[in-house]
């Protein structure tokens, strides 16, 4: 099966899964809209979950140590993301703010994302996203500071449930100067724009 694409193969059982979930629903899974659905929602699964075929802490592995004295907050903000709830397998759609203090060394800014984006792909609770990424960081890039803000709608409250749109949902962790030093914090909150 080597270099076989994984989502060319879609075993019947996941097909049959998504069969009975559209009867379920309340439809017909044999009417002619609905016939290649399995397929296509069992691609998207793949890819809304392609997390877990991925490490996040390797895309911080490579570190540039030549940052001319550097010694500031580095900050990527308002980086979009899309996640599914644990509980509802449903969208969490949101914006991600991701900083640190480095110590010594940096990496290079879109690893940040792929930290995210890394943990997002997966079924999720905002609060572990949040502290993943965080966590990853704080590990792996060993700076004296971390800030990680998420803010995110979830659609299992939004289109379900107690249906209350454009509700949404901050987590926050901070680690290190920013949990430590209270003028840390607020500099780099204000840096988000929070
Ligand atoms: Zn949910």
């Amino acid at each position: 099966m080597v270099g076989l694409d994984p989502v060319a193969v879609i075993p019947d059982e996941v097909r049959d899964a998504i069969r009975t979930l559209i009867r379920w629903a309340g439809d017909d899974p044999d009417r002619e809209g609905l016939l290649d659905t399995p397929r296509r929602v069992a691609k998207a699964w793949k890819e809304y979950c392609a997390g877990y075929g991925d490490d996040p802490a390797q895309h911080l592995a490579r570190v540039f140590e030549e940052v001319g004295g550097y010694d500031e907050i580095v900050l990527l903000r308002d980086i979009p993301f899309q996640s599914h709830c644990e509980h509802h397998m449903a969208p969490i759609i949101g914006k991600a703010h991701i900083a640190y203090l480095p110590r010594n060394h940096v990496v290079g800014i879109s690893k940040l994302a792929r930290v995210l984006h890394g943990y997002a792909r997966r079924l999720q609770v905002q609060e572990r996203l949040t502290a993943q990424i965080a966590d990853c960081i704080w590990d792996n890039l060993k700076p004296l500071g971390v800030a990680v803000v998420i803010e995110a709608s979830h659609a299992c409250m939004t289109a379900r449930g107690v249906r209350t749109p454009g509700v949404a949902m901050t987590t926050s962790r901070m680690m290190g100067v920013f949990r430590e030093d209270e003028r840390s914090r607020r500099e780099v909150l204000a840096l988000m724009g929070r």
